[in-house]
């Protein structure tokens, strides 16, 4: 199982978040028409949580989905996670059930554990391990993990019987501003062959109108959220999934993916936001 699982290579450097999407009927269709556009200028993959509207942003994708049409399934890359307090063998296995029903596609392409809840490791790698060999899920990963849980979870997994390391992807908050993770973690999941998804990689919006990185973007005539993204991205091995339901937006994040920052430009960052071996180093690691 373990060899078979550890392929995953994403479609492209740029997903779509869908947080906060399926919350209101007033904007359901605006949303469907977003997830359409973001399919018609090339994204390819989508990120999603039951929890998000209580499953309404996994409904609103599943409606664009459907006009993308079943048969384009294969190019797609669908990622979707389960509720901690869900993650017990069988709850693993119902919750993934469901949002394949809300999305409408017959598998997930990535399935994470969306943070550390009360259930073992071993339960929800169980509820993976059968949902895989139902091929209901291609590939499992983890969410907002630090290095000592991925510790952790990777004891689970020899515990249940898979080589070290299954687990293919942890999902984290990583932007300009939130870059504690370069201290350990992500030096550890690069040597453990682990990728990385950045998420609120535009610091939910904020970043966008941050005045050092709107001056980088004047400079080389692009947007600060091209900027946030690109330097999100900078490494092979991380990828970043901003949110967005307006269709100007939803293109400018994509062709983020084409721009690569000049080590000035990095240098220029690190200034305005320190890397963190240039702060007190995390005791808690
Ligand atoms: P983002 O950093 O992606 O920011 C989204 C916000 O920025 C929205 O308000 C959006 O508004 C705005 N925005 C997007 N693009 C632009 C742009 N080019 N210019 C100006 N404003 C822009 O925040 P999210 O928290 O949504 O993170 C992205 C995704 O990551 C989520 O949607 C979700 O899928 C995932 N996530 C996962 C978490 C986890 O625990 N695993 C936690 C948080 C997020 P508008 O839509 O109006 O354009």
């Amino acid at each position: 199982m373990s060899s078979a699982l550890r392929t995953l290579k994403f479609p492209g450097r740029i997903g779509l978040g869908t947080w906060h999407m399926g919350s209101s009927a007033s904007q359901r269709a605006r949303e469907v028409a977003a997830v359409s556009h973001a399919l018609s200028v090339g994204y390819r993959l989508f990120d999603t949580a039951e929890m998000y509207a209580d499953g309404g942003a996994e409904r609103v994708l599943g409606e664009a989905l459907k006009r993308f049409g079943l048969a384009r399934r294969a190019e797609l890359m669908i990622v979707s996670k389960v509720l901690p307090g869900n993650a017990s063998r069988v709850g693993t296995i119902h919750a993934c059930e469901a949002s394949i029903r809300r999305l409408g596609c017959e598998y997930l392409d990535l399935y994470l554990l969306h943070w550390p809840g009360r259930h073992a490791f071993t339960e929800t790698l169980k509820g993976f391990q059968e949902l895989w060999q139902r091929q209901l899920i291609r590939h499992f990963g983890v969410s907002n993990l630090d290095l000592r849980d991925m510790q952790q979870w990777l004891d689970a997994e020899n515990r249940v019987g898979l080589n070290s390391s299954s687990v293919e992807c942890n999902q984290i908050y990583y932007s300009v501003e939130a870059r504690g993770s370069e201290y350990r973690l992500l030096p550890w999941q690069r040597q453990h062959g682990i990728q990385t998804m950045a998420y609120s990689p535009l610091g939910q919006g904020s970043l966008t109108e941050h005045p050092e990185l709107r001056r980088l973007a004047r400079q080389r005539d692009v947007s600060a959220a091209q900027i946030a993204l690109a330097w999100c991205i900078r490494e092979p091995d991380v990828i970043a999934i901003p949110k967005s339901i307006d269709p100007k937006r939803i293109e400018d994040n994509f062709n983020a993916a084409q721009l690569t920052l000049t080590l000035s430009e990095l240098a220029q960052i690190d200034r305005v936001f320190p890397p963190p071996h240039s702060q007190k180093p995390l005791q808690t690691l």
